[in-house]
């Protein structure tokens, strides 16, 4: 979301409106566009302020078409009619809403069991507004147990706390860090690793590490962090210096696919250091934008002091998180999705959705033109570039023609140390079906030839044409 800046140009001459939209009464009948960056002066029928703020977004991209984003852009309507009726309520009024709050509950519950914790009783875990949110708080706890462990000599100039993670990490770590003052320490990307590598992470570490964050499923090519690797890499720094560093895992895709179509894959509480695991209800969870999990192990992998209580809505609620009032309706569809879909129906869809991003991949190297990164086999998710030979165009220039025929799919370079990287990424989510991926094949067939004949790349200003979507 754009940082917005106050009004933009002066207001220009009045603009006359279709008079249809004041349903041609003589009261209420608007001749002129109402201002767009002042508040109109008085009101307006809704009739036609609806269709001018519908009109407007008639523009927005299709979502449907958009394979930038990792965000549901579909549910059924059954769940669109739940999430109306809980349109009002506010999740924080755990009091007044108590059924709310139960839903809620049994979604960390069913979680905590989905991710192999020891003692599901013992588990502590809550929602959010997604996995931005669950990271903070997850960072604040790792932060906050490293002070009690450092309580003699934090405060002081010399203990500044770190954080391990690879350079691929998804923003909100690197706001987590900024935000709360923990220096961040980057693996970079190296060859063909695009991601983490366990060791070159323990290497980092010293005593002011508050934590290693893996993530399964890196953003930038659908790829899983080694967890387990990674554990085992800091269990044997423990061995050699004593050093205790818990790990989080970011699972803000992968921790709703792998649980369903990757059993064998051992990366959640299966694994001792792992203290704690988020997840975004509305990536891989199915459910429309903003919800988001965050559990924790244990009680005490979650430091009492960060909850709150507070008596003034009735009743006498914990809570942690950086909101106060925040929507019930998306807790409410994820329980529904839950309950709808259960875990064979989650393997189902998941399961269909890598089968559609396996064989996209593979129609896409067919093509000839480009090299593969990932091939849709973790996340449902892959990344590729043009091979050498091609001079002709970028994946800028791809990114850009694509966009004529309404798909959205981001370009965008690599970081260290492969800024000398550029790639378009494709992401497949329920709802992108055989159909849909036939269809852009097939557009990105008939581009080809065209951007073959181009002189030279022509994307000049490559920020403008696309932008990189996490
Ligand atoms: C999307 C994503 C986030 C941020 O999640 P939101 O739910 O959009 O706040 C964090 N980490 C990873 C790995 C992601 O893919």
């Amino acid at each position: 979301m754009p940082l917005h800046t106050g009004p933009g140009k002066p207001e220009e001459h009045p603009r006359s409106m279709n008079p249809f939209y004041g349903e041609a009464n003589p009261v209420a009948e608007m001749t002129e566009a109402p201002p767009k960056e002042r508040m109109p002066a008085g009101p307006m029928l809704p009739a036609t302020a609806y269709q001018l703020v519908h009109d407007e977004l008639m523009l927005d991209g299709n979502s449907r078409l958009n394979l930038a984003t990792f965000v549901t852009t579909w549910m059924e309507p059954q769940a669109g009619t739940l999430m109306t009726e809980c349109l009002d309520k506010n999740m924080i009024d755990k009091d007044e809403y108590p059924r709310t709050a139960e839903l809620e509950r049994r979604c960390v519950a069913m979680l905590a069991r989905l991710w192999n914790a020891p003692d599901p009783h013992s588990t502590v875990g809550c929602s959010t507004t997604g996995s931005s949110e669950a990271c903070m708080l997850a960072g604040m706890a790792l932060k906050r147990r490293w002070a009690q462990r450092n309580a003699d000599r934090y405060p002081s100039r010399d203990a500044r706390p770190n954080l391990v993670m690879g350079v691929n990490v998804q923003v909100c770590w690197e706001k987590f860090c900024a935000y709360w003052e923990v220096e961040a320490r980057q693996v970079p990307m190296e060859g063909d690793r695009f991601h983490l590598d366990p060791q070159a992470a323990a290497d980092l570490c010293d005593e002011n590490t508050i934590g290693v964050v893996g993530i399964l499923g890196s953003t930038f090519d659908g790829s899983y962090e080694p967890i387990a690797d990674l554990c085992a890499a800091l269990d044997d720094l423990q061995d050699r210096t004593g050093l205790d560093i818990p790990v989080h895992v970011d699972g803000a895709s992968g921790a709703m696919i792998a649980p369903f179509i990757d059993q064998d894959l051992v990366w959640d509480f299966r694994l001792p250091r792992v203290a704690s695991i988020n997840t975004s209800g509305h990536k891989y969870g199915l459910v429309y934008p903003g919800v988001g999990w965050v559990l924790w192990r244990e009680t005490e992998a979650l430091p009492e002091e960060l909850v709150f209580r507070v008596n003034y809505l009735g009743g006498d609620m914990p809570t942690f998180a950086l909101n106060f009032s925040r929507p019930g309706a998306q807790v409410v569809a994820q329980y529904y999705t839950f309950l709808r879909l259960g875990r064979e129906g989650y393997r189902a869809v998941q399961q269909t959705t890598r089968n559609v991003a396996r064989s996209l991949a593979d129609r896409v190297e067919a093509l000839g033109d480009f090299r593969l990164l990932s091939r849709g086999e973790e996340l449902p998710v892959f990344a590729f570039t043009t091979v050498p030979e091609v001079t002709a165009y970028d994946v800028f220039d791809v990114s850009r023609r694509l966009r004529e025929s309404g798909w959205l799919v981001p370009a965008y370079t690599f970081p260290a140390n492969r800024e000398d990287l550029s790639v378009l990424r494709i992401v497949c989510r329920n709802g992108f079906s055989t159909d849909l991926s036939d269809l852009f094949i097939e557009d990105l067939s008939r581009l080809l030839p065209k951007l073959r004949r181009q002189p030279y790349p022509l994307t000049h200003d490559k920020a403008a044409a696309t932008s990189f979507h996490h």
